[in-house]
C-alpha cells in the first residue's frame, strides 16, 4: 500500500474514533476529519504546483501540523524532508541544498530557536527554496486557502501514477557519530515497518499513544506515526518538545495506553519530584528504543509506570527504522539484556567485520540486516550508499551485536565507539554498567582518546549526584580495583554538568572524544 492508501483504508474502518489529540492546543480529530484536513492541504500543494517528487522540507517541532504535512505529502508523491528542530542556519542551509526543497514548512519559532529568523538569513543562498511556509501564521491559511475541492480529480490521478517503492520521504540519521546522513525511505519501506512494530505490540483501535519523540525522527514518524495510524490508534501529542511533567500530565488526562522515549525520557519522567502523584493506571505498553536501557530503568518503568508490555526496539534511520524488537510476554531478562529477535520479513546476521563470514551464535560481530525495509539509499551520495549497503542488499550497521542461542540480539556496542587499547578490546558500555554503581556517579560516558604508547586509553566522563562532593580519580579506580580488568579502568577522568545530546536523546560521544583528548600525550 501506499501511505495515502493506507489512511483511507483507516478512514474506512474507523471514521469516528480520534486520531490526533493536540494536548497544549485541545485540539482533536477523528479519522474522518483528519483525513478531511490531509486531503485539503494535499489540495493546496498540488495549487502550489508541488510536483511528484519535489522535496517539501519539514522543520518544524511537534504539532498537528507536522502530521498532516507527513500524509499529504504522501498522498501527492512529494518527497517529505524531515528537518531537526535543533538545527541552526548553517546546518539547514546544508539540507535545504543537499535535498534540493523547493517548498519549506517551519515553525514561527520555540525556546531559544527563531525559525523565521533563520530562514530569512539563508534563503538567498538557497534558489531551488521557492516558497516557505509558517504554522500558526498567515501564510499557512494562505496555503490552505489555496486547496479547493475542484482539485479532486487532479489528487485522484496524482494517486493512481504512486507506486509504493517511490522515494517518499528523506530522513536525516540522529548524527551521533558524525554528520547526519540522508537516508531515501519509500512508501513500502517506512509503512510496512510502522505496521509490523504495531502489531507487535499488540495495537487496536482503542490504543492511545502519548508520543514525546520528536516527529522529525523516525522513532516519532513511523515508530509512533504509522504505527498507530495502521491500527486505527490515537496520536496523543503532549508538548511541542519533549517535557516530562507534560508527558504524564497527557498520559493521565488521555488516558494513554502507551508511552514512548529513549531511556533518557524515561529517567526524567521516573525523576519528577511529584512522580508519584500522576494516575498511570491506563499505561500497559510502550517503546523504548535508540539507546541502551539500563536494568534499573526498566524495573521502575515496568513496576511503577504500570508498562509490563514495554517494547526494546533496535532499528537506525536508514532500515525505516526497526529490526528487532521484544515480544509482550518477554520476561525482564530479555527486555533489559536483548534488544530481542527479528521482525517478520527482515533477516539479520552477524559477521565478521573484518572477513564478512557470519558468526556462530554467542560470538560478537558486525550486525547486518536485510528485507523491505532496507532505505533506497542516501540522498545523492552513492558512494556512502555503497559503503553502507553491500551488494547483496545487506545493510551494515556499524553495531557490534551477538545473537543468542534464543535468536535474541544483544547490542554490544557501536564500532566506532570500540576503544582499543594496546591491543585489547574495551566495550564502554561494560565499564558504563558497572560505574553506574558507584554512589556519587549520577550518569557517565565512557570514551576512547588517543594514546601514543596503547593507541588509545579510557576515559570516564561523569556527571556526579552531589556537585559539592566531587569525585577523584583515585576513588573511580579504587572502585574499579580488582573487579575490574586493569586495562578497562579508566586512566582519565572529567566531570561534567551535561554531556552534548542529539534532539532524539543520544549522548554524542564523538564531542567527548574530541573535546578531551589530551595533545601531545
Ligand atoms: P549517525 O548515524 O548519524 O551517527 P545514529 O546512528 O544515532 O546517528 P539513528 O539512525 O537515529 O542515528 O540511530 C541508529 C543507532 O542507534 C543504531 O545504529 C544503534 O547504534 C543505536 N540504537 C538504536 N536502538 C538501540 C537499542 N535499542 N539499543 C542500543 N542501541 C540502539
Ligand atoms: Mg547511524
Amino acid at each position: 500500500d501506499t501511505i495515502g492508501a493506507n489512511l483511507d483504508r483507516a478512514v474506512a474502518a474507523w471514521p469516528d474514533r480520534e486520531a490526533l489529540v493536540d494536548v497544549p492546543s485541545g485540539r482533536r480529530w477523528t479519522y474522518a476529519e483528519f483525513a478531511a484536513d490531509v486531503d485539503q492541504l494535499a489540495y493546496a500543494l498540488l495549487a502550489t504546483g508541488v510536483a511528484k517528487d519535489d522535496r517539501v522540507g519539514i522543520w518544524a517541532i511537534n504539532c498537528p501540523e507536522w502530521v498532516l504535512v507527513q500524509y499529504a505529502t504522501a498522498r501527492i508523491g512529494a518527497i517529505m524532508v524531515n528537518i531537526n528542530p535543533a538545527y541552526r542556519t548553517h546546518e539547514v542551509e546544508y539540507v535545504l541544498k543537499q535535498a534540493g526543497i523547493s517548498l519549506l514548512v517551519a515553525s514561527l519559532s520555540h525556546k531559544t530557536s527563531d525559525y523565521r529568523a533563520m530562514v530569512d538569513q539563508v534563503r538567498g543562498k538557497c534558489p531551488e527554496l521557492r516558497e516557505v511556509v509558517y504554522i500558526g501564521d498567515p501564510s499557512w491559511e494562505a496555503l490552505l486557502r489555496r486547496g479547493t475541492p475542484d482539485l479532486y480529480e487532479d489528487l485522484w490521478t496524482r494517486k493512481s501514477e504512486l507506486s509504493c517503492d517511490d522515494p517518499i520521504n528523506i530522513q536525516y540519521t540522529s548524527g551521533t557519530t558524525g554528520f547526519p546522513k540522508g537516508a531515501t525511505l519509500s512508501h513500502h519501506n517506512i509503512l510496512n515497518n510502522g505496521y509490523f512494530v504495531g502489531e507487535l505490540i499488540s495495537y487496536t483501535e482503542q490504543d492511545r499513544v502519548c508520543i514525546p519523540v520528536p516527529f522529525y525522527h523516525c522513532f516519532g514518524m513511523v515508530m509512533a506515526n504509522l504505527a498507530i495510524t495502521s491500527h486505527g490508534g490515537c496520536m496523543v501529542i503532549p508538548a511541542p518538545s519533549f517535557d516530562p511533567k507534560a508527558s504524564l500530565e497527557a498520559v493521565q488526562q488521555e488516558r494513554c495506553t502507551s508511552l514512548y522515549g529513549v531511556p533518557t525520557m524515561f529517567i526524567a519522567e521516573l525523576n519528577l519530584p511529584d512522580f508519584s502523584t500522576y494516575d498511570l493506571s491506563s499505561l500497559r505498553t510502550g517503546i523504548m528504543a535508540g539507546s541502551p536501557c539500563p536494568v534499573e530503568v526498566m524495573k521502575r518503568v515496568v513496576a511503577e509506570m504500570h508498562m509490563a508490555e514495554v517494547s526494546i526496539c533496535y532499528g537506525m534511520t536508514e532500515t525505516s527504522p526497526v529490526s528487532l524488537q521484544t515480544r509482550r510476554d518477554d520476561d525482564l531478562e530479555h527486555r533489559t539484556g536483548t534488544v530481542g529477535r527479528v521482525l517478520p520479513h527482515i533477516e539479520v546476521k552477524v559477521v565478521d567485520p573484518a572477513t564478512g563470514v557470519t558468526q556462530p551464535r554467542g560470538a560478537a560481530g558486525e550486525l547486518c540486516t536485510r528485507g523491505y525495509s532496507v532505505m533506497l539509499g542516501y540522498w545523492n551520495e552513492p558512494e556512502k550508499t555503497a559503503e553502507a549497503v553491500d551488494p547483496g542488499r545487506w545493510m551494515h550497521t556499524g553495531d557490534l551485536a551477538m545473537m543468542r542461542d534464543d535468536g535474541y540480539v544483544e547490542i554490544v556496542g557501536r564500532i566506532k565507539d570500540l576503544i582499543i587499547r594496546g591491543g585489547e578490546n574495551i566495550y564502554p558500555r561494560e565499564i558504563e554498567e558497572f560505574l553506574y554503581a558507584h554512589p556519587k556517579i549520577a550518569d557517565v560516558q565512557v570514551v576512547g582518546i588517543p594514546h601514543e604508547r596503547y593507541g588509545e586509553e579510557v576515559l570516564a566522563c561523569v556527571i556526579t549526584r552531589d556537585q559539592a562532593d566531587p569525585l577523584t580519580l583515585e576513588d573511580l579506580r579504587a572502585f574499579c580495583e580488582g573487579r575490574l580488568a586493569h586495562y578497562k579502568i579508566p586512566s582519565r577522568l572529567q566531570l561534567l554538568d551535561s554531556f552534548p545530546m542529539t534532539v532524539s536523546g543520544k549522548v554524542r560521544k564523538i564531542e567527548l572524544r574530541e573535546k578531551y583528548a589530551v595533545p601531545g600525550d
